[in-house]
């Protein structure tokens, strides 16, 4: 999971991509980059750490420019070291020339990296978003195309999920997979400078009026003089599926105040607690969420079953989110140093803990034993989404399905884990009733997956 960033003709247009990347920071916290161009080449920067470490007000004051493109990491492919973070640049005689960012994960990227290998094109990271530059540059140098042709027939060749944007110095695409299984929306701000995010908060923060989904297998050219929308055209190069946006991004991934695939997420989150409640028999004294992602779900429980709902789980905001960290050492450290109980507050109580998700259980073990050293005298887990049994490849870290502790131990098992007093997921059929449309990707659920693998 990552977060993209462009912005296309504007004085300040680096300070408005950090904007937006602070507002996508909690897409991932491993490292960040931007290109700028100042109409002739870019200036990269990328490196290690959060958006406000690396781009400073002095860093940003240097990168001077009217067209950016920007990318917070958190690594699927390739590992967290500052050459595999984004964006990409391709260099000619006078400087970087083309800049590219990426947010989703390519199924057949060692397939095309090792037949673009084989023509003589060399690789710099093992990142899917340098794979999808090289190949469009590869068409328009070697076989002649214009860049349009050159992204169409990346998008024939490349499988997988591709939120991107692209930048010369004079112009910006926005580049979509058929599926559009990750989110990217796009608008305008009053003064004409347009704004490409992976999430509509970022857009909000920096004050776009309008906002608009880049189509699924679009491409769109902003320039100086017009915005050009390339759809998907069944007689063209592509074809047609149905969509397939990823349900989690609404479950856990996203910023309860974005807006993602015609559903504002918040809304969503309160559905699903509804939902849970409904098919609940406990009657519990307090519900009480895991923050962040869990708290719309447990006022949706609560107002359901009309019961006393509080934020007894405190969060630290200084450590990051537990599920994208990559390293399990790191992981379980986070957890213990991330939350804590309000005092004397679960003493002698039926507890009702709503959760969005159990990956590998590493979080909510620890939690549940918390509540219960803090006194509980029940607790209830309600998790807000199917048991996640299988791996993600479309830009999740669950590659490995021994990890997740769904595929290793059974509902009971993991409740005993746990150590909790009862344990329930929504079903499949529920969670698809609190969302608009069908249209979306649940394989680390069902198993089905859009895009066939390998
Ligand atoms: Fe999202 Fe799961 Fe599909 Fe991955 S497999 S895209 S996490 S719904």
């Amino acid at each position: 999971m990552c977060g993209i960033i462009g912005v296309f003709n504007h004085k300040g247009a680096a300070e408005l991509a950090a904007l937006g990347m602070f507002a996508e920071q909690h897409r991932g916290q491993e490292s960040c980059g931007m290109a700028v161009s100042d109409g002739k080449v870019f200036t990269l920067r990328k490196k290690m750490g959060l958006v406000k470490q690396v781009f400073t007000p002095e860093i940003l004051g240097k990168m001077k420019g009217k067209v950016a493109i920007g990318h917070v990491r958190y690594p699927t492919k390739g590992s967290a070291t500052a050459y595999n973070s984004q964006p990409h640049t391709v260099e000619s005689l006078y400087g970087a020339t083309y800049a590219l960012a990426s947010n989703g994960d390519v199924v057949n990227y060692y397939e095309v990296k090792e037949e673009l290998e084989r023509k003589g094109v060399y690789f710099n990271s093992e990142n899917d978003g340098e794979l999808i530059l090289k190949y469009i540059i590869y068409q328009i140098q070697a076989e002649g195309m214009t860049i349009v042709e050159a992204i169409k027939s990346m998008m024939k060749k490349i499988k997988g999920a591709y939120s991107t944007v692209l930048a010369t110095p004079d112009k910006l695409y926005m580049i979509r997979d058929p599926y559009a299984i990750r989110p990217m929306v796009w608008g305008k701000m009053k003064n004409g400078t347009v704004i490409v995010a992976s999430e509509s908060c970022a857009l909000d923060i920096i004050g776009v009026e309008n906002r608009l989904e880049v189509p699924p297998a679009g491409i769109i050219e902003v320039s100086e003089r017009d915005i050009k929308i390339f759809e998907n055209d069944p007689n063209d190069y592509r074809f047609y599926p149905e969509e397939r946006h990823c349900i989690f991004e609404l479950i856990y991934f996203s910023r309860p105040d974005s807006f993602h695939f015609d559903e504002n997420v918040y809304e969503v989150r309160k559905k699903i607690g509804a939902m849970l409640a409904l098919k609940d028999d406990v009657q519990p004294d307090v519900v009480v969420p895991v923050p962040d992602s869990a708290n719309f779900m447990a006022v949706g429980y609560a107002n359901q079953k009309n019961c006393y709902f509080s934020m007894g789980l405190i969060r630290n905001h200084y450590v990051g989110r537990t599920f994208i960290k990559p390293e399990q050492s790191s992981r379980d450290e986070s957890v213990s140093q991330k939350f804590s109980t309000l005092p004397n507050f679960f003493t002698g109580k039926k507890v009702v803990l709503v959760d969005d998700s159990i990956v590998r259980g590493t979080t909510i073990k620890q939690i549940v034993n918390m509540i219960r050293k803090a006194g509980a005298a029940e607790i209830h887990l309600r998790i807000g989404s199917p048991a996640v049994k299988n791996s993600c490849y479309y830009g999740i870290d669950t590659p490995n399905a021994t990890e997740l502790i769904a595929n290793q131990k059974s509902l009971e098992e993991i409740r005993d884990y746990a150590g909790a007093d009862s344990l329930k997921h929504i079903e499949l059929e529920d969670l698809l009733k609190c969302v608009k449309t069908n249209e979306y990707c649940h394989a680390c659920f069902s198993g089905v997956y859009p895009i066939k693998l390998g």
